[in-house]
């Protein structure tokens, strides 16, 4: 992997509402492989999956949502269109007898990167409970 340990990664993160990678990727500053993309949100293959597929569904814009714990009721929409576009890629990737959906959280959680994503995980039997 490219990091010791995502959980070092999560640890080592500082929690903020500054930009991070996925601004970059966004702005196509750096490559990704983006699998959906709309005006509000972004899908594109985790760098370092978990399963044969991982997707990491964001909102275009962070609007003060660095994780979930920070959602408001004005994000209520975005937050449904992000679900519904996990349903969507999972069904483009063939994901047929299943997949899991996570949300990290803060260090407990082991969140590494302070923009709200969905983990769109699938290709394989999952395992519960997870670690
Ligand atoms: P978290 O640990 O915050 O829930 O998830 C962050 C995810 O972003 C990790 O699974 C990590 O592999 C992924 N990631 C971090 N940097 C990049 C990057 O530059 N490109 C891509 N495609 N994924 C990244």
């Amino acid at each position: 992997s490219i990091m010791a340990s995502e959980k070092e990664a999560a640890l080592s993160a500082v929690p903020s509402d500054s930009p991070t990678i996925f601004d970059k990727i966004i702005n196509k500053e750096i490559p990704a492989s983006v699998v959906y993309e709309d005006d509000k949100v972004l899908a594109f293959r985790d760098i370092n999956p978990q399963a044969p597929t991982h997707i990491l569904i964001i909102p275009k814009v962070k609007d003060g949502l660095t994780g979930i714990s920070k959602a408001e009721e004005k994000h209520c929409e975005i937050l449904g269109r992000l679900l519904y576009t996990a349903k969507l890629v999972a069904k483009r990737e063939g994901l047929e007898t299943g997949f899991r959906l996570v949300i990290n959280d803060g260090p407990d959680g082991c969140q590494s990167v302070y923009h709200l994503h969905i983990h769109l995980l699938g290709g394989r039997q999952m395992n519960w409970p997870p670690g």
